[in-house]
């Protein structure tokens, strides 16, 4: 991917876990790599189809001087979050917050943090079995699509499926949805916990009717398991009530274990 470079901007602000740092002020460098296309930019000679850095040095120093922070992991967040939601283009950033003076009371030639953060994509799934399932699935989709961090990509249809697991109960609505997001996998599932919670959901019956179910199925390519998630979501090349939907929107994704697209999936399914 193609970068667009700002190196060892130099900022005078207030950050610090001192007071005297806080009311005094020194030298911050910030540096930015930020990965983006510049191949139209650069084909057309058109400075409206690239990112224009001088406008990027002029926010990151806004946000260094606006706030003050105790520490530099803080500004640095804040910088790349502040990048990434104002362009659109830029897939990834690499922000450096260097802090020279520094009171170490040692000689360094500099303290520094760096971090990448990006944007990634991630297929949720949604269910509903209980009250008016569609408001559910739709309130869903629009109090996702309402968080700065997450944008709305693409919507399935949502399809009438029959129970599994063997409870008796209503049938379920089901779909699924693409966004691209800033969150990290963690923050995305206690982010649908929280919209699961305000939908009313219990979680009283294994396998039982919910008011609104959100599930990871893929984020990235990436393959991770814990105590709290499985990514991808370790059901998904069994349970046609996902797989149809995401076909719809996701024929050509690749499963990343299992290697096959989303339509090879729903096809071994039978
Ligand atoms: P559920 O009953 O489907 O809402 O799932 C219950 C629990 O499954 C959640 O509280 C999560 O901690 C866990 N879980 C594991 N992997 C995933 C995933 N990919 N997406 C959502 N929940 C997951």
């Amino acid at each position: 991917m193609d970068k667009i470079i700002i190196k060892d901007l130099e900022i005078f602000a207030n950050h610090g876990v001192m007071p005297e740092e806080n009311a005094l002020g020194q030298k911050f460098l910030v540096s930015a790599v930020m990965q983006c296309d510049t191949r139209a930019a650069g084909m057309s000679d058109d400075i409206t189809r690239s990112v224009n850095y001088a406008d990027v040095c002029k926010l990151i120093s806004s946000e260094m001087q606006k706030n003050t922070f105790k520490l530099i992991e803080a500004a640095a967040e804040r910088i790349a979050e502040a990048v990434l939601l104002k362009y659109k283009t830029v897939r990834e950033i690499t922000v450096t917050v260097k802090k020279p003076w520094a009171p170490i009371a040692m000689s360094a030639d500099t303290v520094a943090v760096e971090i990448t953060r990006g944007r990634h994509t991630a297929f949720i799934a949604l269910g509903s079995n209980i009250d008016d399932k569609r408001a559910h699935l739709n309130g869903a989709v629009g109090e996702i699509a309402a968080n700065k961090r997450c944008a709305l990509k693409k919507v399935s249809d949502f399809i009438v499926t029959e129970p599994v697991g063997g409870v008796e109960q209503d049938d379920f609505l089901n779909g699924c949805i693409e966004i691209e997001t800033l969150l990290t996998p963690h923050e995305l599932l206690d982010f649908l916990h929280e919209i699961e919670n305000a939908h009313g959901r219990e979680r009283t019956v294994h396998w039982g009717p919910r008011t609104l179910d959100l599930d990871i199925i893929m984020y990235d390519d990436l393959i991770m398991s814990d105590e709290t998630l499985t990514i991808p979501h370790i059901e998904m090349t069994n349970r046609r009530f996902v797989l149809e939907p995401l076909v719809q929107i996701a024929p050509y994704a690749v499963h990343p274990i299992e290697k096959k697209t989303i339509s090879a999936l729903l096809k071994a399914l039978g």
